[in-house]
């Protein structure tokens, strides 16, 4: 294999591990979500539809062309590729995008209510993760949803009433901010029970971020 299959490879490889931790870390139930990685400037590796995680091997994981051509791999592609294709689109800064069903972030979702910074961590996300106007799953029109709200910089955003959207530099990262929002959905949920969760002001959360751009490097 030379360089560049290689990178493929561990690429569809990624999917096929991280697409298990999407059960593993109850981010979402069955066959729903799926996740993608930017290989180069005209082609995605992207998580076969309808598989079950358990059984998706690196071969079947489809590499589509940006105009959407699938140049490889046994499965068919995940039915929301116009949503991720809509963000490499948008967003040349993106090299991987996460698309879950995590029940405390989607429980937000299905309200159409944003999530504030309740907590620090939000900041992985932007300074909230708002919420799209409604569209039917896997339509061409929940993608510009998405990207709209995702705007320039933000790294998240909730379907509404269907799940969470993710993204970051890479599959791993945008893996890690899916991860922190339904942190943060679950511990805004938990403190709205017992209280008024005091929201932290975009400067703080700007503030956290220029910190978190060197923690762990
Ligand atoms: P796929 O199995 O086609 O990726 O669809 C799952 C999903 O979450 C649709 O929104
Ligand atoms: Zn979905």
């Amino acid at each position: 294999m030379d360089s560049q299959d290689t990178s493929q490879y561990e690429a569809r490889q990624t999917i096929c591990e991280l697409g298990r931790s999407l059960l593993d870390d109850d981010l979402t139930t069955g066959t729903g979500g799926n996740l993608s990685v930017r290989l180069d400037d005209d082609h995605i590796a992207i998580s076969p539809s309808g598989v079950p995680y358990g059984e998706i091997e690196p071969s079947d994981v489809p590499v589509v062309r940006t105009d959407g051509t699938v140049v490889a791999g046994d499965g068919d592609p995940s039915t929301e590729l116009p949503m991720h294709r809509a963000v490499y689109d948008r967003r040349p800064d993106v090299g991987g995008v996460v698309h879950t069903h995590s029940p405390y972030a989607t429980t937000f979702a299905s309200l159409g209510e944003p999530i504030p910074a309740s907590h620090y961590l939000l900041a992985f996300a932007g300074t909230e993760v708002p919420v799209t106007e409604y569209e039917t799953h896997a339509t061409e029109e929940l993608g510009e949803e998405a990207v709209e709200a995702l705007g320039d910089s933000a790294n998240a955003t909730l379907l509404r009433n269907h799940g969470v959207l993710t993204t970051e530099s890479s599959l791993a990262d945008a893996y890690s901010v899916a991860q922190m929002v339904e942190y943060c959905a679950r511990i805004h949920y938990q403190a709205s029970v017992i209280g008024d969760p005091e929201i932290l002001p975009d400067e703080e959360l700007h503030r956290i971020q220029g910190k978190l751009d060197s923690y762990g490097t």
